[in-house]
């Protein structure tokens, strides 16, 4: 996957040389081009910001150099469209399924800003003709958007074949399609059995898969319900078994769809 990144910090993106993302783009799964929004100014001071029209506090980033390094970044590759990712707090929410659609994506280009963020012409201009989301990772307000960016490519990068060691750890995850849509992971434990007078539970030494798997889905649904309990109502009903029912009940989320698995 190639991913482009135009920002007047493009410092900021030291963190994508370490740890799984260093090591993917080290083995050439992702290909990182970073940019300098300012090298596409033209006066001596590089200016990119402006005053809002309509008056206001605050700067807002002029359309001028911004058009022209997206235009020079799309002209790396005229063949190829890459799905432009504007952060922003006023973005649709960045969730695991975008992170997934992102992933299978050929090439993504970002577009982190600072002070009130881009004129809105850039994103006009360039989602008459590409993809352009704009994406937010929170309800907060940042800085700037080259941490959102960080977040992002994190996300995505950790889905691409070859990236974790072990892709079911993807499956198990927290929000993952299939088994854990709209759920949070359990807890986890390693050695040794016994730490400070805290046992593992039990279960978890029994080499028993099916009571395993049965004690992380309980789990998987008490911690959703005690942390996100909006979630349980996005849950389908029909991937909830006799079982499961039975649990939410007790935590008090009763379930009313008719269909259920077996
Ligand atoms: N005035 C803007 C508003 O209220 O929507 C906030 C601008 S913020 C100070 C500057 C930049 O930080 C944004 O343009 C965006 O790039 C980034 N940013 C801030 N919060 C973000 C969030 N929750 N998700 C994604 N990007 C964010």
């Amino acid at each position: 996957m190639r991913i482009d990144i135009i920002s007047i910090f493009p410092e900021y993106f030291a963190p994508l040389d370490v740890s799984l993302i260093g090591k993917a783009r080290e083995r050439g799964i992702l290909d990182v081009h970073l940019h300098q929004l300012r090298d596409w100014t033209h006066d001596v001071h590089h200016t990119v910001d402006d005053t809002p029209y309509g008056g206001g506090p605050g700067m807002v980033m002029k359309p001028d150099p911004w058009g022209e390094a997206i235009d020079d970044v799309l002209a790396a590759d005229p063949a190829a469209r890459p799905r432009i990712v504007v952060p922003t707090p006023s973005g649709v929410p960045f969730t695991q399924k975008l992170a997934m659609e992102y992933a299978a994506e050929p090439w993504l280009l970002f577009t982190p800003a600072r002070y009130e963020g881009i004129d809105s012409r850039v994103m006009a201009e360039y989602g008459s003709r590409l993809r352009v989301d704009e994406v937010s990772i929170g309800d907060y307000v940042l800085a700037g958007g080259e941490v959102a960016v960080l977040v992002m490519v994190e996300a995505v990068g950790r889905l691409l074949p070859g990236v974790l060691g072990n892709a079911r750890s993807v499956a198990d995850d927290s929000f993952a399609p299939g088994a854990m849509e709209n759920l949070l992971e359990g807890p986890v434990y390693t050695k040794p059995p016994r730490w400070r007078e805290r046992e593992v539970p039990e279960i978890l030494l029994s080499g028993h898969h099916g009571k395993i798997a049965r004690w992380r889905r309980d789990e998987a649904l008490r911690r959703t319900a005690k942390n996100r309990p909006e979630l349980l109502a996005a849950l389908d009903p029909q991937s909830l078994d006799k079982h499961d029912r039975r649990l939410l009940e007790e935590l008090g989320f009763p379930v009313s769809g008719e269909n259920m698995a077996h």
